[in-house]
């Protein structure tokens, strides 16, 4: 350090509390954006999204947003989004956006610091604005999950969409559309209102709703009833690279099958009104598990079926994602639900989100048939085995993991055992694994036919369990 600052530091550690130091002082933030209040938005936002440009994985999108009153009017792109708990919008792919009114374009300003905000001015007299814009879905794996195929898409709503702010999700009605690739399929939660070629309009729903309801589509797309005269409709919607690796056998429809009825007699309750498991079997798009409501988002090998023996680590997923219907969704951490997706989550109970699904993922996976009882254990004593060793126990807390999606978001690690990595996840599930062992060690407690026994951890040799 140089004499003469030094000099500075003292004399500024001598200078009385209240006296103001010379240099930049900070500016003003720009005002906050507007918090979201639980009151209807006035009117009916129409979006339609062109999907059918394969070649170079654009989205188009158009959408008009009906306007109450002329003056300053904010709209957001999607930012924090459920599943991820982080604000993992793919701002950086929304691209030409122009914005009309009355057929004279309206310029915009992006917020400096809440920069996923776009400021407009409404002219008096103007019922409706236009927007027009692209997704740039990624061309290449280095630039995000690539989402477009020759054979398949993934289309996720959040990305493809602006909303105004100030209201709640749930009281922006949106009307969307999309037009898919000529003579695709198509599997989603939404439910169609027309179907004109190869353009299908959903029936208007809140935007909770519709960026809950991400949709497959694919060239080679198969659907099956998972639970034929059931009390709601079960539906695997499947697609792949190619056709032949869509050919499910019996046994293998079977354990899917066995899947609900499992999971019935497990929480009794469905917390939907009917579900769309939608699976991609590919290697060519990117690999997906994300959880919603009344469907899920599974990508899986594309030789799932081919190759079923060899690929048990793949067969959890399903149940995992089925779990989230309920524990995730239907019932959610109070402070992970934000009021729209331009607030900060806060994902203090993962252990339970996550560590639970985890738990009862493996379980449903081995009374379905997915995975083997033998499957099953070997997986939950790998767990066990890792945890053994994972030396960053020793100065992180499990629950302070539960801030690895907004602080790591998943990149890579140099000393995965030493930072830790989202280990509410497996740590959690061997808390459920004991909490459920306990509860059926209590006197009166039926069914004791628990897949492992009490004590697990300690009975772990170093081969598996017994
Ligand atoms: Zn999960």
């Amino acid at each position: 350090m140089k004499p003469v600052l030094l000099a500075a530091v003292f004399a500024a550690v001598s200078a009385p509390a209240y006296a103001q130091s010379t240099g930049p002082a900070p500016l003003p933030l720009p005002p906050a954006i507007e918090v979201p209040q639980d009151k209807p938005y006035p009117g009916l936002i129409k979006l339609s999204i062109d999907a059918t440009d394969l070649d170079r994985r654009i989205f188009r999108v158009r959408e008009t947003v009906p306007v109450a009153a002329s003056g300053p009017m904010t709209l957001l792109f999607p930012m924090w989004l459920p599943g991820n708990h982080s604000a993992t919008g793919q701002l950086d792919k929304l691209a030409g956006l122009i914005i009309t009114a009355n057929g004279k374009r309206l310029e915009w300003v992006r917020d400096p610091v809440a920069v996923a905000a776009f400021h407009v001015d409404v002219p008096t007299g103007v019922k409706v604005l236009e927007l027009e814009f692209q997704h740039l879905s990624p061309t290449a794996t280095d630039q995000g999950r690539v989402v477009v195929t020759q054979e398949m898409l993934n289309l996720q709503w959040n990305n493809m969409l602006l909303y105004p702010a100030g209201y709640f999700s749930r009281q922006i009605s949106i009307e969307a559309q999309v037009k898919l690739p000529n003579g695709w399929n198509y599997g989603t939660a939404l439910e169609a209102s027309a179907i004109a070629g190869d353009t299908v309009t959903f029936k208007a729903v809140g935007l909770d709703t519709l960026v809950d309801s991400p949709i497959f589509a694919g060239r080679y797309f198969k659907k099956i009833d998972l639970d034929p005269g059931g009390r709601s409709r079960i539906t695997l919607n499947m697609m792949a690279d190619e056709a032949y690796q869509l050919d499910i056998s019996p046994t293998q429809l079977q354990a899917h099958r066995n899947l609900i009825t499992q999971a019935d007699r497990l929480y009794g309750a469905r917390h939907y009104d009917h579900y769309d498991m939608l699976l991609a079997l590919t290697d060519r798009m990117g690999g997906i598990g994300l959880e919603h409501q009344r469907s899920s988002e599974n990508g899986s090998n594309p030789r799932y079926f081919q190759d079923w023996d060899k690929l048990p680590t793949a067969r959890d997923l399903l149940p995992h994602e089925y779990t989230h219907s309920w524990n995730g969704k239907y019932r959610r951490p109070a402070d992970l639900w934000t009021a729209n997706f331009n607030v900060p989550m806060r994902g203090s109970l993962l252990w339970v989100y996550e560590g639970q699904t985890q738990y009862w993922g493996y379980i449903l996976a081995a009374r379905s048939g997915l995975l083997t009882k033998q499957e099953a254990l070997d997986a939950i004593a790998s767990t066990a085995a890792t945890y053994d060793h994972r030396i960053g126990r020793v100065w992180r807390q499990m629950s302070d993991t539960t801030n690895d999606p907004v602080i790591a978001q998943r990149r890579p690690q140099g000393w995965t055992s030493w930072q830790r990595s989202e280990d509410y996840y497996s740590e959690g599930q061997l808390i459920w694994l004991d909490a459920d062992t306990l509860i059926r060690e209590k006197p009166g407690v039926p069914n004791p036919s628990i897949l492992l026994p009490r004590h697990f951890l300690g009975s772990m040799t170093a081969t598996g369990v017994s």
